[in-house]
């Protein structure tokens, strides 16, 4: 496989993958516990772009 999971997505280093803020949902990942990559954003942009045609 050439692109694996950590490729696009990392674990938070705000919330370290809780998704849990002080009060919120953490503000960096939306509370998702995960952010993407340089190459996750890539590739969502991609996938956006192209599921609008
Ligand atoms: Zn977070």
């Amino acid at each position: 496989m050439v692109l694996a999971t950590d490729d696009l997505e990392i674990t938070c280093p705000s919330c370290k993958g809780t998704g849990e803020g002080d009060a919120a949902p953490c503000e960096k990942c939306s509370g998702k516990g995960v952010i993407l990559t340089g190459q996750g954003n890539t590739l969502l942009h991609f996938i956006k772009k192209h599921l609008n045609e």
